[in-house]
């Protein structure tokens, strides 16, 4: 948010809010600050949030059924100022990377998948990661910050923006470029749980973007104490990245093992609150040649997610620049998957999507770095 001090006059400008980020809670005491009569909050909070979340305005002029002199006020405390796109690239499959400024610092990507029967988007939940998966991309570059909130909402909004994907008849849902949302980008969520959990509430809002609970999953490498809060707090679906059956092979893999070890992290999920055959979890599992994709694996894969409802995703790796692993062959793949399909398990393989433009699973970087709080003049 630009907060600055103006050096002729020292006056302390005031950051706008942004109302991407604000639920509709939030709106209607921001709207109350602003002046507006009680008995007036609800309706201009149902007529802003569809404005912003069913419409997509991008400036408060364009909302006309709100008096011109409401629409100056508005402006002059609040923006619905979005992620603006630096960088933008078209795999041959379709798959759209969104390379993004926030008005805060930083850069961040976005990737929109399409499918024949829907469209996922992949969010980003923080710039670089404090995780260092020796598989991902991402972690290779150090934490910069956790993005905020309209940050998080800012990306659905911009790639709509990009799409021309606002409905006027907000049930036609079938139509919806965005059906699906995945925050498989930047980041561990779990690490950034207040804002993914605010921005998911607002996003799964049946009176604005009104992305179901189903629709959306959220990946997490095992931040251990916030899983249940996924179903209890939020409600959307889990995916868990695996990765490893031994804990000496998944320490190597995923270092978080090292706090909250493969017995730790079952155990949580066994007692996963609303598990069920409608709402099972998903585990991500790597495919790294000779590392991980041994039939031995196999077997220990099963053995570990016994009487857990769940799916496994093989995800072939996908390469980027230095990385030291090699994908599985094809074959190997096909013999993992027999197993745990033979064992009950549904366990597709997933497509790698955009590998031409490294929008595929754990190819996501960018090049900010973190600055010191003294150059940061707009946080
Ligand atoms: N931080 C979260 C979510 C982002 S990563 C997590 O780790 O779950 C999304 C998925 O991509 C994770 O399962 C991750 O392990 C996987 N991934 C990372 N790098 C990859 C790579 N190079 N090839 C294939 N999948 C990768
Ligand atoms: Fe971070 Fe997930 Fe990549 Fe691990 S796989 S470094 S947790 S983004």
């Amino acid at each position: 948010m630009n907060n600055f001090i103006n050096a002729q006059t020292k006056v302390e400008i005031q950051p706008k809010i942004n109302l991407l980020g604000l639920s509709k809670n939030e709106l209607s005491l921001s709207l109350n600050r602003l002046g507006v009569e009680k008995k007036e909050l609800s309706m201009r909070v149902q007529q802003l949030f569809s404005w912003i979340h069913v419409h997509g305005k991008k400036s408060f002029d364009e909302m006309t059924n709100l008096s011109k002199e409401f629409r100056d006020q508005l402006s002059n405390s609040f923006s619905i100022y979005r992620p603006q796109t630096i960088d933008k690239q078209i795999s041959k499959d379709g798959t759209r990377k969104y390379l993004f400024k926030s008005e805060n610092f930083g850069e961040f990507e976005t990737v929109f998948i399409p499918e024949d029967d829907r469209g996922t988007l992949c969010i980003s939940s923080q710039i670089g990661c404090t995780l260092n998966c020796s598989f991902c991309y991402t972690g290779t570059q150090k934490l910069v910050r956790n993005l905020e909130t309209y940050e998080i909402v800012g990306q659905i909004t911009a790639v709509k923006d990009d799409l021309s994907d606002w409905v006027l008849k907000k049930n036609n849902s079938s139509k919806r470029a965005i059906s699906n949302v995945v925050v498989m980008g930047m980041g561990e969520p779990l690490y950034n749980f207040e804002n993914i959990k605010k921005s998911l509430n607002i996003i799964m809002n049946n009176e604005g973007l009104s992305i179901s609970r189903k629709k959306i999953t959220l990946s997490t490498s095992g931040v251990v104490p916030n899983i249940h809060r996924v179903s209890s707090e939020i409600g959307c679906l889990l995916a868990i990245s695996l990765h490893g059956t031994t804990d000496e092979i998944r320490d190597k893999l995923v270092p978080i093992n090292k706090k909250w070890n493969i017995q730790e992290l079952i155990n949580t999920l066994k007692n996963y609150p609303n598990l069920s055959n409608s709402e099972r979890i998903t585990f991500e599992y790597v495919m790294l040649r000779d590392i991980n994709d041994s039939l031995d694996d196999a077997k220990r894969l099963v053995k570990l997610i016994k009487n857990i409802p769940a799916k496994i995703n093989l995800i072939p790796f996908n390469p980027w620049p230095g990385s030291k692993y090699q994908t599985s062959e094809p074959a190997t793949v096909e013999i993992f998957s027999n197993f745990i399909k033979k064992a009950g398990y549904s366990s597709p393989v997933r497509r790698p999507r955009g590998v031409d433009i490294m929008a595929a699973c754990g190819q996501l970087k960018s090049n900010s770095v973190k600055i010191k709080s003294s150059q940061n003049k707009n946080n």
